[in-house]
């Protein structure tokens, strides 16, 4: 008996230390907004479900009061809080808030600067220390150099001219600057961005500023500077870490520039430096590559099997979604090789189905002649007398058999 009541005692004392311990990584989150020429009411749900679903946040967003109303009653207490997240463009805070909000990142606080949070505040010289780069509001010369990438080089260029543009929303290359931080380490050096503005000509203090992302502002699609822009950057201020996306313009529901898993990605990966100073997430199988915007509907991550089902019914001419989620499921799971013997076999079993389309099919046969094993060959054997698959098959035959 009293040994049974020992190890009780012991069972409910580890209960009690894990619970504990999963508590103490749940970082408390303050979105504020209420104020935004964007449709806030969209984005800010969003930005809640996207930090909340990694299990490391849990999301209050406290709304501002509207436009022209008495900003003494947004009074938040950022002690509470580990993490701020500023999806705001509206009127002047209170001096006490701007006071608390400063002092709330020199002790350490973290922040996300999230798209047009950076147009916010030209006259508050420690918002925009904070931000690193900020646009529009009349900012110019006045409020610090361009900076941007080109021919590969960083430049702080402090020609006089307005600060914040954007050319037409469209998909656009990522192009990771530096790949051994924490939030871009393991992230594909380009990746494709779902339809979105790109911000361009941004300026500011831009101190203690790292430019960890860039996108290529190209002429052709309108106000293009022809520079490579930040997208993604860093800042410290005092002991607080920023983490500053550019990226995200919302529709309603957030659209494609939230619903692209390398926003996603990157806005967790991000706000959890902000935090901690280091990353603990994997980075998630779907990331696009630069093949294709690989966009989640839902805004959670898909299963394996649900992204090789959807591979089925694969059609060339509407999307490279798919394509891009086998593609990049393979490449993570590199070197692991009971992984890709799972994701070989639900390949084959689609193959050897009824339910897929031809391209679908030659599709697959294209992905399993470079990663497939033995257990691939016999399944595509039964495909050469296919007429619409012979030639496929029949490749992807020669290279596996020659490996
Ligand atoms: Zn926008």
């Amino acid at each position: 008996m009293k040994k049974q009541y020992l190890f009780l005692v012991l069972v409910a004392g580890l209960l009690a230390f894990f619970s504990a311990c999963s508590n103490e990584t749940v970082y408390k989150t303050l979105i504020i907004t209420g104020q935004n020429n964007h449709n806030w009411k969209a984005s800010s749900p969003v930005l809640k479900q996207i930090l909340d679903e990694t299990g490391l946040f849990s999301s209050d967003i406290m709304t501002t009061p509207e436009k022209g109303g008495d900003m003494k009653t947004f009074d938040p207490d950022f002690s509470r809080y580990k993490l701020v997240v500023i999806d705001y463009n509206g009127d002047s805070w209170s001096e006490k808030t701007n006071t608390a909000f400063v002092e709330y990142v020199k002790n350490g606080g973290g922040v996300v600067i999230y798209h047009a949070a950076d147009n916010s505040f030209p006259a508050w010289k420690e918002y925009n220390e904070i931000t690193g780069l900020g646009g529009w509001g009349d900012r110019n010369q006045k409020d610090g150099p361009y900076i941007y990438y080109k021919n590969n080089q960083l430049v702080t260029d402090t020609t006089a001219g307005p600060g914040g543009s954007h050319g037409k929303r469209r998909e656009f290359l990522v192009r990771t600057r530096i790949t051994d931080h924490p939030i871009t380490k393991g992230l594909p050096v380009r990746w494709l961005h779902g339809n979105d503005e790109l911000y361009s000509q941004l300026r500011g203090p831009g101190k203690n500023m790292q430019v960890l992302a860039t996108a290529f502002a190209d002429s052709a699609a309108g106000g293009g500077t022809m520079r490579d822009e930040p997208v993604l950057m860093t800042i410290t201020y005092g002991k607080g870490r920023i983490f500053h996306t550019a990226m995200g313009h919302a529709d309603e529901g957030g659209g494609p520039a939230m619903q692209c898993v390398g926003f996603i990605a990157t806005l967790q990966r991000g706000a959890e430096w902000a935090v901690t100073g280091n990353v603990t997430q994997k980075v998630p199988w779907d990331f696009p590559s630069a093949a294709g915007v690989v966009l989640r509907a839902g805004y959670k991550e898909l299963t394996l099997e649900e992204a090789i089902a959807n591979i089925g019914g694969y059609d060339i001419a509407k999307s490279t979604k798919n394509l891009s989620y086998l593609q990049s499921s393979i490449r993570n799971l590199a070197g692991d090789e009971q992984g890709l013997l799972k994701l070989e076999k639900m390949m084959v079993k689609v193959l050897t189905g009824n339910e897929a389309t031809v391209e679908a099919k030659k599709l697959l046969l294209r992905e399993l002649s470079w990663m497939g094993s033995d257990y691939s060959v016999a399944a595509i054997k039964g495909l050469v007398s296919n007429a619409e698959l012979k030639d496929e098959a029949e490749f992807a035959l020669s290279r596996l058999q020659s490996k």
